[in-house]
């Protein structure tokens, strides 16, 4: 059976073959090249059946936000989603904007950054098994509240009794990260704003 997305794609090379189809009419704005499916729809990783393993070294950078995740060992994320194709990424909150954007694409797994474990960089460990501490006083990655993961119950306690802030499993501290969603994205774009600004001006002397 020829699912409606490879029957669109058959579409698109048909018109890719016929230049004359693509010619532009006057008045019609013109389209970008493409079909207008955002770039990160789908990850351009190829398959892996271990993502998880040397994931530093395989996925250094996120993709949402270019931010370097060897740097942001401590938060960063890994999703595995059904067809193999990983997406790692460098906190929650990237986390949940790859989640939201591959909806045709079913995570068969997704680790998170232990900061249950001293040393660096931290392990991966699976969400279903992480507790995270949501609003303890350790700054947010991509977030003003942060979401710290801990591979165990009891790490991610004696975190909050120092921290404060809430426990929460991981579809709770997804859905506190898409609450934050709004207000974070807002923040970050006013701050890389500001920083082009800046280098901008550096640039200009
Ligand atoms: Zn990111």
């Amino acid at each position: 059976m020829v699912s409606r997305r490879t029957a669109l794609w058959l579409a698109l090379g048909a018109l890719a073959a016929a230049p004359a189809a693509r010619a532009q009419s006057p008045g019609v704005p013109r389209r970008a090249e493409g079909d207008g499916t955002p770039a990160q729809f789908l990850p351009r990783n190829a398959p892996d059946p271990q993502p998880q393993v040397d994931d530093l070294a395989k996925f250094p950078k996120c993709p949402y936000c270019g931010m370097d995740r060897r740097q942001f060992h401590h938060s960063r994320m890994l999703i595995q989603y059904s067809n193999d194709v990983p997406d790692g990424v460098c906190s929650l909150h990237c986390a949940a904007i790859s989640l939201s954007l591959n909806i045709d694409a079913e995570p068969k797994a997704i680790w998170v950054a232990d900061n249950a474990v001293a040393g660096e960089p931290k392990p991966l460990v699976d969400v279903d098994r992480a507790s995270f501490v949501v609003g303890g006083s350790t700054p947010g990655v991509m977030t003003a509240r942060s979401k710290v993961a801990f591979g165990s119950a009891e790490a991610a306690r004696s975190a909050q009794a120092v921290q404060g802030g809430t426990i929460a499993d991981f579809d709770g501290a997804l859905l506190a990260a898409y609450t934050d969603m709004s207000a974070d994205v807002a923040r970050i774009r006013k701050n890389r704003a500001a920083r082009r600004a800046r280098m901008g001006a550096a640039g200009a002397q």
